[in-house]
């Protein structure tokens, strides 16, 4: 869910740092605090809960929401929150309150960081940004080492304006004396879609793809559980690059997850603007949302097929947690049939 659209990066890759500058007012129609509450209050079955924005942490209240998500939800286990790394204090100090408040089992911040240094500002069009994020991530890592429940990554999404730097970003980090984080980072690909504001950044030509397989082929991996996923959806990624009109897996969007934005409008996804229902329109209960006649529609239409089909991670972990089998042997052939190449 999408907690705010402010937001205080300039990227390339998103458009969403314009959605303020062009409509200021739409800012004070963002759910408040007490709305999301209430919304927390009545659905209780979170499992993986993942925040997002804009920049999220620019919510003074997020450490509140983040309670008030976990004390309704005793089923929540991974807690995911991205952030630009821009603001090292407000990160650090809202990351501690919520370890002060919450128990939640796997609490995952992941920093963006799209390069090396002068890569990443490029990207992200803001001086001094790379530095931030490397402060941010170094403050993560202190409160790590009383949290062990804090897992602290960064996330290196491939968009045609750094496609080929993700090698070099990894030896910046190392430079930067961070080994820990690389054993827990995130590559992903940048969609065209809703979450984005609809900013068209993907990797197209040919040249481009062809440096893209190689970076997924010769990623840097380590076992955990979460690792395991993403190997799988790295491996499964060459899977949509070859048939981007068809779902790698079976997609669960609308069924086991959807996006709500700070509006409180409920999606399937990140990707696909088709809105199923509004929060305030059913006193925040998102099952009236997901138990109507259109929801039942979206839901078919997303097993056949008929959606604007992705591979992002936010929709095709869910996927590939419900079709375990399927992801496995899928990412087995295709890890087979790439060593007889
Ligand atoms: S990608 Fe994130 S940090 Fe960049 S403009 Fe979009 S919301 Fe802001
Ligand atoms: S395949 Fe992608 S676009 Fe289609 S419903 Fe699933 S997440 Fe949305």
């Amino acid at each position: 869910m999408a907690v705010t659209y402010k937001c205080n990066s300039r990227c390339l890759t998103c458009n969403t740092w314009k959605v303020y500058l062009e409509r200021p007012i739409d800012a004070e129609k963002e759910l408040s605090k007490e709305e999301l509450e209430r919304f927390f209050e009545r659905y209780n079955r979170f499992f993986w809960l993942s925040i997002t924005g804009g920049e999220p942490f620019l919510r003074k209240d997020l450490s509140d929401i983040v309670r008030y998500a976990f004390e309704s939800s005793p089923t929540m286990k991974i807690l995911n929150i991205p952030t630009n790394g821009m603001h090292p204090n407000l990160v650090k100090n809202s990351v501690e309150r919520i370890l002060n408040d919450t128990e939640i089992p796997y609490f995952m911040v992941s920093v963006s960081l799209d390069g090396p240094r002068d890569i990443h500002e490029r990207v992200r069009r803001v001086n001094g940004s790379w530095k931030k994020a490397i402060e941010t991530i170094k403050a993560l890592e202190r409160l790590r080492a009383e949290n062990p429940n804090l897992i602290v990554t960064f996330e290196h999404t491939i968009s045609q304006f750094n496609v080929g730097a993700y090698h070099d970003l990894l030896a910046a980090l190392k430079e930067e004396g961070l080994t820990e984080v690389l054993k827990n980072h995130t590559v992903t690909f940048m969609h065209h879609g809703q979450l984005y504001h609809n900013s068209i950044s993907e990797v197209k030509s040919k040249e481009d793809i062809r440096i893209l397989y190689d970076t997924i082929r010769k990623r840097e991996s380590r076992f955990s559980y979460l690792g395991f996923i993403r190997e799988i959806y790295l491996t499964l990624f060459e899977d949509y690059i070859n048939q981007p009109n068809r779902q790698v897996l079976t997609c669960t969007a609308a069924s086991r997850s959807c996006f709500i934005d700070p509006y409180g409008d409920v999606y399937p996804c990140v990707i696909w603007n088709e809105k199923i229902g509004n929060l305030r329109e059913v006193d925040y209960d998102l099952y009236a949302v997901m138990e109507s006649e259109k929801a039942e529609r979206i839901r078919m239409h997303v097993r056949e097929g008929i959606c604007p089909v992705c591979w992002t991670p936010c929709e095709a972990y869910p996927a590939m947690i419900t079709n375990p089998l399927k992801a496995l042997l899928k990412s087995a052939f295709l890890k087979t049939r790439n060593l007889i190449r």
